[in-house]
């Protein structure tokens, strides 16, 4: 089965070739590739039936030469120490690639947040602060949502940050609108995928309008890119979840999914729609194919039924290594993750920009911001690709570890 949570090989493969193509000796890749520094505390909580748990969080802090570590916290059982470093870093390439002024970081405690009651969920989490508030700040480290975390936790961090060192918003992005939080930040990565698309399209794919897009997922990214691509004039014809995918081949009727989806929890039995199964949703002809629920979902066991032109990373590490040498042979274009799914680490800047200004732009401010960034990352990625004959995820990793590489020249190490 796969995992959202699956340790990022195509990540480590993808910089080390890029390091070597780079022609960087083996230390500067150990720079790029080694944790600042790496924080492991156990969180004990009495829950609510008079019991001791105890918890282990964690907190890895890759690189702050472009700016304050930046990352999610991910409340899952699965999280270890060695899944933390390896998103660490594709946090610092990511935020590079984007070319904005910060690092990389991740965290995570390994907690089933869905077996928690909010009264636990908010001791857990006010507690790591405690055990961690002097690793993180606006200056320092900034928190994020990221599986199994939201706007409340994001709440609950600012309040127990606040409470040490005065009135801190910008300690933690993702927060509740009425805490600091930025418009637009919701939709943010499924908006974001839509314009990388659009990107593309208009460079290499084709008119966008009327093309076809499946998408696997339909949760925060897979359905705000179901209908920003929709507004785009992309026929959306097949969505999923974990349950069942629907097929329709003249377009979905969204907003009429989402309402069904909403009134009973299943994407089961639509009016005017097919169910297929996930392997059928996977070989449905497509332009574009979006993968936006699971890591490592393409393997070397079903890449052989896709049948898209293009394959765009809305999750993370959608794809494996082996099935990306298999899609490559067939000519099928890879539009990373780095690149895909980066919106919503660049609203989650404008928010901190806002807090630190105490200031809140309006919704097209943010809109029109991250479609100009997201553009420059894609134009960027597009014409190294072109220029040096490599592919678009080579392409990235080169880019984003240029400028890491040179900034951290530019502090002498
Ligand atoms: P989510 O939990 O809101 O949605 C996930 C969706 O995938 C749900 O609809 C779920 O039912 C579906 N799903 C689960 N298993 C499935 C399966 N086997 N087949 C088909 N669908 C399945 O999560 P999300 O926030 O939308 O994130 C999706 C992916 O994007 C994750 O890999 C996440 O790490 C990545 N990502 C998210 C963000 C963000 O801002 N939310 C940013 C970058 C990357």
């Amino acid at each position: 089965m796969p995992s959202k949570t699956k340790a990022l090989s195509t990540f480590t493969e993808a910089l080390a070739a890029a390091s070597e193509r780079l022609g960087y000796s083996d230390s500067i890749h150990k720079l790029l590739t080694l944790s600042a520094r790496e924080i492991k505390v156990a969180i004990p909580i009495v829950r609510d039936n008079g019991e001791l748990a105890v918890f282990s969080g964690y907190r890895v802090q890759h690189h702050n030469a472009r700016g304050p570590y930046k990352g999610g916290l991910r409340y899952h059982p699965e999280v270890n120490l060695g899944e933390v470093r390896d998103l660490a870093s594709l946090m610092t390439l990511k935020t590079a690639l984007m070319d904005i002024p910060l690092g990389g970081a991740k965290g995570g405690i390994d907690c089933d947040p869905h077996s928690l009651t909010s009264r636990e969920l908010e001791m857990l989490t006010r507690k790591f602060v405690k055990r961690m508030h002097r690793h993180i700040g606006p200056e320092m480290d900034i928190m994020a949502p990221d599986i199994g975390t939201d706007a409340s936790i994001m709440g609950w961090i600012h309040s127990e940050y606040s409470a040490i060192y005065g009135h801190s918003p910008a300690v933690v992005t993702g927060k509740p609108i009425n805490l600091g939080g930025s418009q637009g930040r919701e939709k943010a990565t499924g908006y974001g995928v839509s314009i990388v698309v659009d990107a593309v399209a208009r460079t290499r794919g084709g008119p966008l309008s009327g093309a076809s897009a499946v998408i696997q997922g339909f949760g925060n990214v897979g359905m705000h890119a179901a209908f920003c691509l929709r507004d785009l004039g992309v026929k959306v014809i097949a969505v999923s979840d974990s349950r069942t995918a629907v097929y329709g081949k003249d377009g979905l009727d969204l907003d009429g999914l989402v309402k069904h989806k909403q009134e009973r929890g299943t994407l089961e039995d639509v009016d005017g729609h097919q169910n297929i199964s996930h392997e059928e949703l996977l070989a449905l002809e497509c332009d574009y194919l979006i993968p936006a629920a699971l890591g490592g979902a393409i393997t070397r066991k079903n890449v052989d039924t896709l049948n898209c032109r293009h394959l765009v990373e809305a999750a993370n590490a959608p794809v494996t290594p082996e099935a990306e040498e298999i899609l490559l042979k067939r000519n099928v274009e890879i539009v990373p993750d780095i690149l895909a799914n980066a919106g919503g680490v660049v609203v989650s800047y404008f928010e901190w920009v806002q807090n630190l200004q105490r200031r809140a732009w309006p919704l097209f401010k943010v809109d029109k911001e991250l479609n100009r960034i997201l553009h420059n990352a894609a134009h960027d990625v597009m014409s190294r690709s072109h220029d040096e004959g490599i592919t678009l995820r080579a392409a990235a990793y080169e880019i984003a570890s240029m400028r890491v590489k040179d900034a951290l020249d530019a502090t002498g190490f």
